[in-house]
C-alpha cells in the first residue's frame, strides 16, 4: 500500500506529530524484520514493551510508529500517531484499506488443512490473476490484518488464512476481511478442549459466513453432516459443497498417486481429470475446494489443471521427500490431531509407491480430556496397514504403545519418550529404496528431526 501518514490518522480518527509529508508502505509489528517505509506499530506485552523499540525501528527505515496514548517519553522528533489500543488500531486500519481495495477476497477456516487450500486456491489462480495470500500462518487476529495492509493496491485476489481457538473468532475476522468467497475445508478435532464438540467446533468455524459479502460464496466440505446441517438453517446462503460423497455438487470420483504426485477425476460442477503434486486423500480434497473457486472465476478446465500442476504447497504438509538411497519420506510433520492422523495413514495404507512401509509418530497435543483414548485408537488404523515399523515418539504416545501390545500388533514397535536418536538408529539401519516413511506428529514434537538425521546419513 502506499497512503499519506495523516490519511491513517483519519482512518484512526487519531491525532499525531511530524505527520506531514510522510508516506506509509506497509505495516509490522516487529522491529527485528522492519521493512522501510512500514509503520510500526508496539504492542505493550508482560514481557516486552514494543514502545523501547520504536526509534530503532525508525533507524531501520520504518517511515512512522504508532504510541499508546498513556504510555510515557514519547519521542519528540519522530512522526507518530497517538492511540488508545495499538491491537485495535491495527485491526481498525486493515479494515479501512480491505474497503478500497477493488480484489476479491477469500477467507479460509477449517480444523485441517487451512493453510494447504490457501496454498492450493493461490496456486490455482496464479497463473491468471494477480493473488496474493497469507504467508505462513498468519491467520490469527494479529496476522490476518498485517496480511491485509501488506496487499498491493492492485492485487485482484487475496487468500486470507482465518484460524481460531474459540467462539467469537472468525467471525469478528470475517466481518473485518468481508470475503467475497469463504470456505470450511473441514471439522475436526482439534480444539476439542475449548469448544467442546464437534458441534461446537462446526459452529464456531461456521461464524466464516459472518462477514461474507451478500453475493458472496459459502464452499464447504460436503462430506460433514454438521456443515450440512448448518447451510440448511441459511436458506439465503449460496453455497456449493465438495468432497468424496457423490451428492456433493464437487465430487471426487478416483484418486491414483505416483511418484509425482496424485492424479484425481471429479465430478459436478466441472468434470476433468487433474493432478497435484502432493499426496493424500485430503489434499486432493482440498484441492476441490480450489477448484470450485477457479470455475467462480471463470478458468475452465484445462487452465485449472495446467495451473494445479504447478501447486506450491508450504512445506511438511504430506511432502513428498526423496533420499538418496531412494527411500521415500512423506513429511507431515507440520502438526497432527486425531482427523488428519487418520487422513495420513489411510494415504499410507493405499499408497503402493513402495512396498516396505514405516511410520514415526509423535504425541498429538492440545486434545484435552479424551487424549489418552485418541492416541490409544491410532492402534486399530494401524493394524489395517501392512507396516515393517512403527516408530513412536513423546510421552503421550506410551498409551498408543501400550495399546499396540494388547491387541498385538507384528510390526517392529520402539518408544522413545524423548531422545530421537533410537528412532534415527532405526531407520538407518533398516530403509532403502523400496522403502516409504510417513512423519506425523504435532509441531512440538519437530519430527522432521528425524527424517533431516537419517537424510545427512
Ligand atoms: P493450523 O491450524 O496449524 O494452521 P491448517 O488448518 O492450516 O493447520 P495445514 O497446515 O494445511 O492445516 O495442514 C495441517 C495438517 O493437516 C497436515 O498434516 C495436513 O496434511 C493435514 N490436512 C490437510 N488438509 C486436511 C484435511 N482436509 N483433512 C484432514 N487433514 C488434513
Ligand atoms: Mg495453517
Amino acid at each position: 500500500m502506499k497512503r499519506k501518514l495523516t490519511e491513517l490518522a483519519t482512518w484512526l480518527g487519531a491525532n499525531g506529530q511530524h505527520m506531514e509529508n510522510v508516506t506509509v508502505s506497509g505495516a509490522s509489528i516487529d522491529s527485528r524484520t522492519i521493512a522501510a517505509g512500514d509503520l510500526f506499530i508496539p504492542f505493550r506485552g508482560e514481557q516486552v514493551n514494543g514502545h523501547k523499540y520504536v526509534e530503532q525501528a525508525i533507524q531501520k527505515g520504518a517511515a512512522a510508529s504508532l504510541w499508546m496514548k498513556d504510555e510515557p517519553d514519547a519521542p519528540e522528533d519522530i512522526p507518530l500517531i497517538f492511540v488508545e489500543d495499538p491491537e485495535l488500531a491495527l485491526q481498525q486500519l486493515a479494515r479501512a484499506y480491505r474497503d478500497e481495495l477493488k480484489c476479491k477476497f477469500i477467507g479460509i477456516t477449517g480444523s485441517n488443512g487451512k493453510t494447504s487450500t490457501k496454498d492450493l486456491i493461490a496456486s490455482v489462480l496464479r497463473p491468471y490473476f494477480n493473488v496474493q495470500k497469507t504467508e505462513g500462518n498468519f491467520n490469527n487476529e494479529l496476522g490476518m490484518p498485517l496480511t491485509i495492509l501488506s496487499l498491493q493496491e492492485d492485487c485482484e485476489v487475496a487468500v486470507l488464512e482465518m484460524g481460531m481457538s474459540g467462539y467469537g473468532e472468525i467471525s469478528f475476522l470475517s466481518k473485518l476481511a468481508k470475503p467475497d468467497y469463504a470456505v470450511i475445508t473441514n471439522i475436526g478435532e482439534a480444539h476439542m478442549q475449548d469448544l467442546g464438540s464437534r458441534e461446537g467446533i462446526a459452529k464456531a468455524k461456521f461464524e466464516i459466513i459472518d462477514g461474507l459479502k451478500a453475493d458472496g460464496k459459502f464452499f464447504y466440505d460436503g462430506d460433514e453432516p454438521l456443515l450440512h446441517d448448518l447451510v440448511n438453517k441459511h436458506p439465503e446462503l449460496n453455497s456449493e459443497s465438495f468432497g468424496h460423497s457423490d451428492n456433493n455438487d464437487l465430487a471426487l470420483v478416483s484418486i491414483t498417486s505416483g511418484d509425482e504426485g496424485s492424479e484425481f477425476k471429479v465430478s459436478g460442477i466441472v468434470n476433468g481429470d487433474f493432478t497435484i503434486p502432493v499426496f493424500g486423500a485430503h489434499q486432493v480434497k482440498n484441492t476441490l475446494a480450489a477448484i470450485l473457486i477457479a470455475h467462480e472465476l471463470g478458468l475452465d478446465e484445462s487452465r485449472i489443471d495446467k495451473a494445479l500442476r504447478q501447486s506450491k504447497l508450504t512445506d511438511m504438509r504430506m511432502q513428498p521427500v526423496v533420499a538418496s538411497s531412494g527411500a521415500l519420506f512423506i513429511n507431515d510433520a507440520y502438526n497432527a490431531a486425531p482427523t488428519s492422523m487418520q487422513a495420513a495413514l489411510s494415504f499410507l495404507k493405499e499408497t503402493e509407491l513402495r512396498t516396505k512401509k514405516w511410520v514415526v509418530l509423535g504425541d498429538m497435543l492440545e486434545l484435552g480430556d479424551n487424549e489418552r483414548n485418541y492416541h490409544e485408537s491410532i492402534a486399530t488404523q494401524l493394524s489395517t496397514i501392512q507396516l515393517e515399523g512403527i516408530l513412536l515418539y513423546g510421552p503421550r504416545m506410551k498409551w498408543l504403545r501400550d495399546e499396540l501390545e494388547q491387541v498385538g500388533n507384528n510390526s517392529k514397535i520402539i518408544w522413545s519418550e524423548s531422545a530421537y536418536e533410537p528412532l534415527i538408529e532405526t531407520l538407518r539401519k533398516s530403509i532403502g529404496k523400496d522403502s516409504i516413511v510417513l512423519l506425523k506428529g504435532s509441531r512440538g514434537m519437530a519430527l522432521e528431526t528425524v527424517m533431516k538425521a537419517v537424510l545427512e546419513g
